[in-house]
C-alpha cells in the first residue's frame, strides 16, 4: 500500500514519526512527499495538520487518518476528499494525560494552588480555607474518549462531577446531562467547569460573555479543548470583574500565543502551551498503523469522524 504522510511538522519530529510509521508498517510504503512517487498510487495519507489542499487530486484514496485528537482545522480546509472516510487519533495513552492535566488542574483549583502562588508573590502567609474535594461541583463539558476519562478521575478524586453530552449518556457515579437547553443549570451549579468539546459549528464561542456569567461568583474554567470555544475578549472582562476567579487555559485563538497577550501576564491565568494531552508517538504509530491494516485486509475502520457533526 502507497502511505502518504502530510504533516507541517518540524523536520526532526516529522523524521521521528516517520521512523515510527516505518517501523509499525512493515512492507508498506510511506512517502514523505507526494512528489516522490506517483500520486495516483496514494493509499492513505496519514496527517497531522496538512497544509491546504495537500490531499487534493489523490484519487487512489481510501483513508485519512489522522494523527491528532481534534479534526476541526482538517474539516475547513475544502479540497478534503469529500467520500474518503476520515479517521482520528483515539489513543487510550492520551486520555489518561488529558485526566491528569485535568486533575492538576481541578486539584489547583479546589486547594488554593494557583491562589497560594499569588499570595507567594506578594510574601503573603495566608492559608486557603480548605474543602473537602465532595464540597466541590465540577462540570465536565463533553463525556467522549477525553472527557469521560476526565470525569471518571475526577469522581474517583472525590469531586462532585457532572457531565455534560450532545445525547444522553450513562456514566457511573457521575451525573449526566445532555443538550444546550441543560447547558446554563450545569454552569450554575458547578465551581469548575473542564471543557473537552471538540470545536464545531455548535461548540464554537460557547463560552461568551452570557455563558461566562451563569457560572457561580469565583469559578474556575478550564480549557483543555480548543481557544475559539470561548470568546477571549469576554473572558478576560470576567476575570477583571471578579466574577470569574481563575482560568487554566492550555489553548487559545491564536496559537502560539502572542508574546503581547494579556493572558500571559495576568495573574488570574494559569497559560499552557497546549500540552494537556499530546499525541503520544510510541502508542499513537501503532493505532494508526491498525487502522491501515483494517483498510488493507477489509475489516471495519476505527474511529470514524462524522463530517455532518463535525468530530
Ligand atoms: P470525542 O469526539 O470522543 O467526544 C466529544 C464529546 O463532546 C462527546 O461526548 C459529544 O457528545 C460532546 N459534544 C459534541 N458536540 C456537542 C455539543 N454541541 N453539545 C454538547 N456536547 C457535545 O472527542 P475527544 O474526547 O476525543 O476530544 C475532545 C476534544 O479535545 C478534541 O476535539 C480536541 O479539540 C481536544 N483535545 C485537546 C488536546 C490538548 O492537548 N489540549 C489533545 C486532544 C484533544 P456525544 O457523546 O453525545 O456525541
Amino acid at each position: 500500500m502507497s502511505i502518504l504522510l502530510a504533516a507541517s511538522l518540524p523536520p526532526d519530529e516529522r523524521q521521528r514519526w516517520a521512523e515510527a510509521l516505518r517501523a509499525a508498517l512493515p512492507g508498506e510504503s510511506l512517502l514523505l512527499d507526494r512528489h516522490e512517487a506517483d500520486a495516483t498510487a496514494i493509499d492513505v495519507a496519514i496527517v497531522a495538520q496538512p497544509p491546504p489542499g495537500a490531499l487534493a487530486g489523490l484519487p487512489r484514496l481510501r483513508l485519512v487518518q489522522s494523527l491528532w485528537a481534534g479534526v476541526e482545522g482538517l474539516l475547513a480546509d475544502a479540497s478534503l476528499p469529500a467520500a474518503v472516510p476520515l479517521a482520528r487519533m483515539v489513543d487510550p495513552q492520551m486520555n489518561r494525560a488529558m485526566a491528569e492535566t485535568a486533575l492538576w488542574a481541578v486539584l489547583g483549583l479546589h486547594r488554593g494552588g494557583f491562589e497560594h502562588a499569588r499570595r507567594q508573590a506578594r510574601a503573603e502567609w495566608a492559608p486557603v480555607a480548605q474543602e473537602r474535594a465532595d464540597e466541590v461541583g465540577v462540570a465536565v463539558l463533553g463525556l467522549g474518549q477525553m472527557g469521560a476519562t476526565v470525569a471518571r478521575r475526577l469522581a474517583d478524586n472525590g469531586y462532585r462531577v457532572t457531565g455534560w453530552s450532545l445525547g444522553p449518556k450513562a456514566l457511573e457515579g457521575i451525573e449526566c446531562r445532555h443538550g444546550l437547553d441543560a447547558l446554563d443549570a450545569v454552569l450554575g451549579a458547578n465551581r469548575v467547569v473542564v471543557n473537552l468539546l471538540p470545536l464545531t459549528p455548535a461548540t464554537r464561542g460557547l463560552f461568551d460573555a452570557r455563558r461566562l456569567a451563569q457560572l457561580p461568583r469565583g469559578a474556575g474554567l478550564v480549557n483543555l479543548a480548543r481557544g475559539a470555544h470561548v470568546v477571549e475578549a469576554d473572558l478576560l472582562a470576567a476575570l477583571d470583574a471578579g466574577a470569574l476567579g481563575h482560568a487554566v487555559l492550555d489553548v487559545f485563538a491564536v496559537e502560539p500565543l502572542p508574546a503581547g497577550h494579556a493572558f500571559w501576564r495576568h495573574p488570574r491565568v494559569t497559560v499552557w502551551p497546549h500540552a494537556a494531552a499530546q499525541t503520544d508517538l510510541r502508542s499513537a504509530a501503532a493505532i494508526a498503523a491498525a487502522n491501515v491494516r483494517a483498510l488493507r485486509e477489509g475489516r471495519a475502520l476505527a474511529h470514524l469522524v462524522d463530517r455532518v457533526r463535525g468530530y
